[in-house]
């Protein structure tokens, strides 16, 4: 089966994937996020990058339609976000509670909810593609299995696979490889090209400097506003490394490049 061919969702021609276009959020009166605007070009892989409350999961949540900005417009193929089935939030893990008994092909078809008639009840053919979606994650093989026995790489892998099952255009996924072995990573980072083939425009919010700069076409480096977004060279400059992390930082000059060493939790830095 074509996984997504079938999507069938009416989109205003001509108009970008995601467009923000001034949006700030304050919580209760405290700016989260300021001023941002930028576009996302459809099938592209973009990480954001930024310290912790730097406001990554506040734009994850504003661009799925769960938060009203303050100000400014988020803008999806031309649309309102709210209830845009194609947009699909990937969770961090320690998110969800895994104790509830559930299989794994169950917690896959949980994302055809909005494609199912009005009795939601799912067809011979939503259990096929179910089943495709857990092909292309890999995980075929475990779709009886509860959800709570598989290991975090396999969990993370089903919450992919419930984002296909709902033939989601745009994917926000909320640190995708924390808490991952270096195996299972390789899994997802193998998944993400395989998306690329699908033509599903995906947002990573991470830590991981070297991660973002080795694997994504673009970067955005935000921490409230918008400090930069473009290539990983141009975006991960000294100075707006700075701004973005102040001292949590160390940026060594080399005749080879600037080493930048990191005491966040990717502890990986970066060379340029
Ligand atoms: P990140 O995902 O980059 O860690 P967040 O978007 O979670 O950042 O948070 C950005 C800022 O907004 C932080 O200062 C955080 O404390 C604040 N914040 C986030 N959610 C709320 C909320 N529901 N109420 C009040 N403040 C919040």
């Amino acid at each position: 089966m074509a996984p997504f061919a079938s999507r069938g969702v009416v989109h205003k021609k001509g108009t970008p994937i995601l467009e923000l276009s001034g949006v700030t959020v304050c919580y209760n009166g405290r700016v989260a996020l300021e001023d941002v605007s930028f576009r996302l070009e459809e099938g592209e892989q973009i990480a954001v990058v930024g310290p912790n409350g730097a406001g990554k999961s506040t734009l994850f949540k504003v661009i799925a339609g769960v938060l009203r900005p303050t100000k400014g417009d988020v803008k999806v193929y031309g649309h309102e976000p709210g209830g845009h089935i194609c947009i699909a939030y990937v969770p961090q893990r320690s998110q969800v509670d895994l104790t509830f008994p559930v299989t794994v092909a169950d917690v896959v078809m949980m994302g055809r909810i909005g494609k199912l008639g009005p009795l939601r009840w799912p067809r011979a053919r939503d259990w096929e593609f179910v089943h495709h979606c857990l092909q292309i994650v890999g995980l075929a093989d475990l779709a009886n299995r509860q959800i709570g026995e598989l290991s975090g790489g396999q969990q993370q892998r089903v919450f992919i696979a419930r984002a296909l099952a709902q033939e989601a255009e745009l994917m926000l996924m909320d640190e995708p490889l924390t808490g991952l072995d270096l195996t299972s990573q390789e899994e997802i980072l193998r998944i993400l090209d395989e998306l690329r083939n699908h033509q599903v425009t995906i947002m990573v919010a991470t830590h991981d400097l070297s991660l973002a700069s080795e694997r994504f076409d673009r970067v955005m480096l935000l921490n409230r506003r918008l400090l930069g977004i473009g290539h990983p060279q141009e975006v991960f400059t000294p100075e707006h490394l700075k701004e973005a992390y102040g001292g949590h930082l160390r940026l060594v000059q080399s005749a080879d490049g600037i080493m930048v060493l990191s005491d966040t939790c990717c502890g990986r830095g970066i060379e340029r």
